[in-house]
This record gives C-alpha cells, sequence and structure tokens, in this order.
C-alpha cells in the first residue's frame, strides 16, 4: 500500500522556484488501479517518480507497505525498488547498447535475489510474449519504432513480477489499435493482483481505472472543483 502525506516537490533555479506538486495527500490501496490525469506541466511525472522513488520529495512523507521512504539513502531505496516496484518512463530509458532481451532482464540482474540463468530466459520470454514481441528478443532497441520500444519498456517493468507497476503515458507512442491492447494487458495484470498507477493524459484511457486522480498545477483536483475536476472520483482515495 502506497501513502503520501503533503508531498511537495519545487525545483528551483536562480530566477524560479517551479512547484511541480504542492500538498498532495493520496493512498493507493493494495490491487487498485489509479490513473493520474493532467494538462501537460502539471506535475504527474514528478509525483510518479517520487512513488517510483527515483526522486525525493522536497517536503512531506511517503509510506510504502509501512516503510518510511521518504528520506531513506538511494541505495536502500534502489533495493526496494527491485523489490516492489515496476517503472514504465514516459521516454522509455531503454539501453541502446543493450539487446531487447539483455534490457527486458536487466531488473532480474540487478536484483538481491539471485536468479538462474534458465529462470532469466524463461521470464525474458515470458514478458516479451505478454507484449508480443517474441520475435524481436535479439534486436537492439533503435531498431525497433516507438510503440515497439513502448512495449519492451513495459515488459522489463514486469519481469520481477512486481506489486506495484507505475507507468507513465504507456500509450503515448502507440496507435489506438496497439493503445488498447496495452490497456487491455494493464487490466489483466490488475485483475491478477497487480497495483498500478497510471499517468495518462487520454480521457478514455483514463476510464479505465478504478480511480481517477486529476492534477492541476501539482494539486489534487477533486470531483467538480476547478476546469479539470468534474468527474473525478477519488473514493479510497483523498487521505
Ligand atoms: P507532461 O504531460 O508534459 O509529461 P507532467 O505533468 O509529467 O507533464 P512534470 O514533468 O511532472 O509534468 O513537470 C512538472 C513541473 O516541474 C513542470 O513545470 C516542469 O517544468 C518542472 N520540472 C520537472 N522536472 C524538473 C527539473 N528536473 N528541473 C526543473 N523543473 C522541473
Ligand atoms: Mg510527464
Amino acid at each position: 500500500k502506497i501513502k503520501v502525506e503533503n508531498l511537495s516537490k519545487v525545483f528551483s533555479t536562480e530566477e524560479v522556484d517551479t512547484y511541480a506538486l504542492a500538498d498532495v495527500s493520496l493512498n493507493i490501496l493494495e490491487g487498485d488501479y489509479v490513473s493520474v490525469s493532467g494538462p501537460s506541466g502539471c506535475g504527474k511525472s514528478t509525483l510518479l517518480s517520487i512513488l517510483g522513488l527515483l526522486d525525493t520529495p522536497t517536503s512531506g512523507q511517503y509510506w510504502l507497505d509501512g516503510i518510511d521512504v521518504s528520506k531513506i539513502g538511494l541505495s536502500q531505496s534502489a533495493e526496494i525498488r527491485c523489490e516492489k516496484i515496476g517503472f514504465v518512463f514516459q521516454q522509455f530509458n531503454l539501453i541502446d547498447e543493450l539487446s531487447v532481451a539483455d534490457n527486458i532482464a536487466l531488473p532480474l540482474r540487478y536484483s538481491r535475489k539471485k536468479y538462474s540463468r534458465d529462470e532469466i530466459l524463461a521470464r525474458v520470454h515470458d514478458c516479451l510474449g505478454k507484449v508480443g514481441m517474441q520475435n524481436r528478443a535479439g534486436h537492439k532497441p533503435n531498431q525497433l519504432s516507438g510503440g515497439q520500444q513502448q512495449r519492451i519498456a513495459i515488459a522489463r517493468a514486469l519481469v520481477a513480477q512486481p506489486a506495484v507497476l507505475l507507468v507513465d503515458e504507456p500509450t503515448g507512442n502507440l496507435d489506438s489499435r496497439n493503445g488498447d491492447a496495452i490497456m487491455e494487458l494493464l487490466g489483466q495484470l490488475n485483475a491478477a493482483g497487480t497495483t498500478i498507477c497510471m499517468v495518462t493524459h487520454d480521457p478514455r484511457y483514463a476510464n479505465f481505472a478504478r480511480t481517477q486522480i486529476n492534477l492541476l498545477d501539482g494539486k489534487i483536483q477533486l470531483p467538480g472543483e476547478g476546469a479539470h475536476g468534474a468527474g473525478g472520483g477519488l473514493q479510497g482515495v483523498a487521505a
């Protein structure tokens, strides 16, 4: 379970302080499927990065499965991330020098758990199948289309079978047929017990989630509030 309270993130330069997140509080219960929407620059990726232990808040608290992770060091957060969280970046962040299969295997090779060669092969194969890319294991990322790279990034996030999957614009680079296929995959993963938090600017895809959160200028919009607030349900979320 994810619980954050009064989370703020300020990016400061000499000229200006940008409040990417301002006093965000929310709970994500085990097994939930949450969407985070809102206009470009409203703080969606910043929130997801903090939830994924890739960045730390300027102030506020974050408990992951009851552990206060707001102030832990980098190496400890990397361990927790490897064990609990799958992360799909908005810009994929695949490693160009590695094959598709080696990219997907990365979380297993960096995990504290030891996986045998056979288990790594089996899991990579399984995840390639889940995203419909079985015949591309030996390709390099730059030999794939944007949408195909998106699917490899999702396969990599799944390979360690994380309890929580954080995905930033998973359909952003896909046509509607492939976008729908990814949404179906996320739905299946959630039905099988994976907790999902998905950033999307597409209202059609936000509707796939059970709980919808709208951000505006770094703040959570309650239903009926602000230009984009109407229709957003916060049941089980408002802390
Ligand atoms: P998009 O839909 O375009 O991806 P977003 O909602 O994901 O937008 P964020 O990437 O979270 O937006 O950015 C929120 C705000 O924080 C923006 O104003 C952005 O300029 C600022 N910001 C994000 N990262 C940094 C950084 N590393 N340094 C300075 N400002 C940053
Ligand atoms: Mg973003």
